[in-house]
């Protein structure tokens, strides 16, 4: 769809990211910390703060249309953030409160799931597997799923983080075990600091001691190695997922996360195939991409 003018948002859990498509161009890239509001306010809030940041970016135009990401449970039929945690939101209409705001229809998505879409259909694709699940792993874990081409879109799917794993410790969330206590970067990194009572910069500083061949970084590196052979394990059995797309600052470890994660589940499937494991390729992009997906859908859908 050419000469179109999109603005995009994709609201994380701590901050804003907002660009311009044109002609399936991003550019004006900005990212701007939420501001934070609780209570009943929190939705008009951010409102406020994203037609701000609709009228420094698009000064003198109205888009053909938005595209907007919400993080958390977010249930797109009824085109509501259900819940999200760190932005104070319960049942916030923000597409419907955006549209009146700037003029322009609004497509609304998950920030993971159509970050996902986005790697899905642009990205490193589905390679010609029937099932995909595509996982990111950061300071949580989360999953989305493509089956036959299309992505599982159901209110809450996708918490691969909180399933629960062997040695999996007490979970913010509030249950015990879960796959995020022992496989996400931050806990990779507590884990590290734990056994060995030294500071250390992240996932990333466990895996500059790994490289070095410190044991206790190998340790914590291979815990949550098999934490996520396990989860992925199930959805193997579940689904017949035969390619894993693995994005999120984990995956930035390359082939010192997938070739041990292979050799794990190689070890733990016995006579299922073991799924391909790709990196993904749209990197910090793939949730602004993701809201270009819904912006363009909402301008098919207003035909
Ligand atoms: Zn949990």
């Amino acid at each position: 769809m050419p000469d179109q003018t999109l603005l995009l948002f994709d609201v994380g859990g701590t901050d804003v990211k907002a660009a311009v498509s044109i002609n399936g161009e991003l550019t004006r890239i900005t990212r701007r910390p939420v501001r934070a509001v609780t209570g009943d306010q929190a939705g008009r809030a951010l409102v406020d703060q994203l037609s701000d940041l609709a009228a420094d970016l698009l000064p003198s135009e109205t888009p053909a249309a938005v595209g907007l990401l919400s993080p958390g449970v977010v249930d797109v039929s009824s085109r509501r953030t259900v819940f999200a945690a760190n932005l104070g939101l319960r049942n916030a209409a923000l597409p419907d409160l955006l549209q009146e705001r700037l003029g322009a229809p609004v497509g609304f998505g998950h920030d993971v799931a159509l970050a996902a879409q986005a790697e899905y259909s642009e990205g490193v694709g589905a390679g010609g597997a029937d099932s995909v699940l595509a996982v990111v792993i950061g300071t949580g874990i989360a999953a989305t799923s493509f089956v036959n081409g299309t992505r599982l879109e159901v209110p809450g799917a996708g918490e691969l983080g909180h399933v629960p794993v062997p040695g999996g410790g007490t979970c913010a969330c509030g249950a015990t075990g879960c796959l995020e206590t022992v496989a996400s970067a931050a806990a990779i990194a507590r884990a590290y600091e734990e056994a060995t009572g030294r500071r250390v910069n992240g996932a990333a500083g466990v895996l500059e001691a790994l490289r070095r061949g410190d044991p206790d970084a190998r340790a914590a590196w291979q815990a949550a190695v098999d934490a996520l052979a396990f989860a992925l394990h199930w959805s193997v059995g579940l689904l017949g997922v035969s390619r894993v797309i693995v994005g999120g600052g984990l995956s930035g470890a390359g082939d010192d996360l997938l070739n041990p994660l292979r050799a794990a589940l190689e070890r733990r499937l016995s006579f299922m195939p073991v799924p391909e494991l790709v990196l993904a390729r749209l990197g910090g992009d793939a949730g602004l991409r993701g809201a270009r997906i819904v912006a363009l859908q909402e301008l098919e859908a207003q035909k």
